[in-house]
């Protein structure tokens, strides 16, 4: 990440507006953005004037609420971003829909992501409709807030049962100290071409939401697409200037090649949004990461940091990947 993707990052994350200051705090931490985060919430939970003078709920507008920041992205769909402890940043997207509201994957928790929905995008109070791309504790630490009255409930790919049900081993909290994931039920099992339907009176293809199942990342990862507003939910299958883990449990690089290949055939003329760092990405960055994964297997990228059998490996443009070292030829 450079200098400018690192203050565009701070901005998206923070709600900070001003490029100014995200570029003094980050220059104060060293251009660690984590530390600059942390440090901007800090300021924030200390007394003093409010730095947000936006009015909620304002259409196309930008909401600065702690840990949680929103951009409309599309008549009716927001971006939110979770500023959470553990330095992961999701990007989870609120999709009004004619009788509910469908909420694409949760964070990790840390805050109250429901009533920030709740008082600033779903106003009307349409039932909420939970689906996670995968069952990373980035992803579903907030599903059990949503649980019960007012929620049709939870959702998520079916590819592997097992494998999403084992929350406490495959959500990977268990690696960031503090996080722990409440429990929650999933009530519908997605299948690949399954529709999610924005309007249950008129249940056309462009009215919907198409679910793929994408395995690589993890095994039961899924990508939403939205034909009517042109674009693809991707979770974490890929995402520019911050690593992609294909080194987790499940991951599986043969998986993801497939998966980015079926994605590009399904992607022309509509725009990625990704999991972390990126809501509106061109479809050619399908071409660019699966380029990167194929290189790392024929043995023609050397990893720019090893540790122990794993290893990060970039290719020196939008794209960079934590691997199993295993699986580069020649290794
Ligand atoms: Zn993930």
């Amino acid at each position: 990440m450079n200098e400018d993707e690192a203050v565009a990052m701070f901005v998206a994350v923070t709600g900070v507006e001003d490029e100014g200051i995200a570029f003094m705090l980050l220059e104060d931490c060293k251009w660690n953005l984590e530390d600059a985060v942390n440090s901007h919430l800090l300021m924030q939970s200390e007394p003093g004037p409010p730095t947000s003078n936006h009015t909620p709920g304002m259409a196309g507008s930008a909401l600065n609420e702690g840990v949680y920041n929103s951009e409309q992205i599309h008549p009716r769909i927001w971006k939110v971003v979770e500023a959470d402890p553990y330095g992961q940043y999701p990007f989870l997207y609120v999709i009004l829909g004619k009788d509910k509201c469908i909420v694409i994957d949760t964070g990790t928790g840390c805050g109250d992501f429901k009533r920030f929905v709740s008082t600033h995008i779903n106003t009307a109070s349409l039932p909420y409709l939970v689906v996670c791309t995968h069952v990373h504790f980035d992803h579903v630490g907030g599903n059990h807030a949503f649980q019960g009255e007012g929620c049709l409930g939870i959702a998520m790919g079916s590819r592997d049962v097992k494998f999403t049900s084992n929350v406490e081993i495959n959500s990977l909290s268990l690696a960031h100290p503090g996080c722990t994931i409440k429990p929650f039920e999933v009530t519908r099992w997605l299948h690949d071409g399954d529709l999610i339907h924005l309007d249950e009176a008129n249940k056309a293809k462009e009215h919907s939401l198409e679910v793929i199942y994408t395995p690589g990342h993890t095994l039961d990862s899924i990508a939403l697409i939205d034909h009517q507003a042109g674009r693809i939910f991707v979770g974490d299958t890929l995402y520019p200037f911050t690593a992609v883990h294909l080194d987790c449990l499940g991951s599986s690089t043969t998986d993801c090649l497939a998966s980015l290949a079926r994605l590009k055939g399904l992607a022309a003329g509509k725009i990625l949004s990704c999991g972390h760092v990126e809501c509106n990405l061109g479809p050619d960055a399908l071409d660019e990461f699966a380029a990167l994964v194929e290189g790392v297997r024929a043995g023609a990228v050397p990893p720019t940091i090893v540790e122990g059998e794993h290893a990060e490996f970039t290719n020196g443009m939008r794209f960079s990947v934590w691997m199993p070292l295993k699986e580069r030829a020649g290794t």
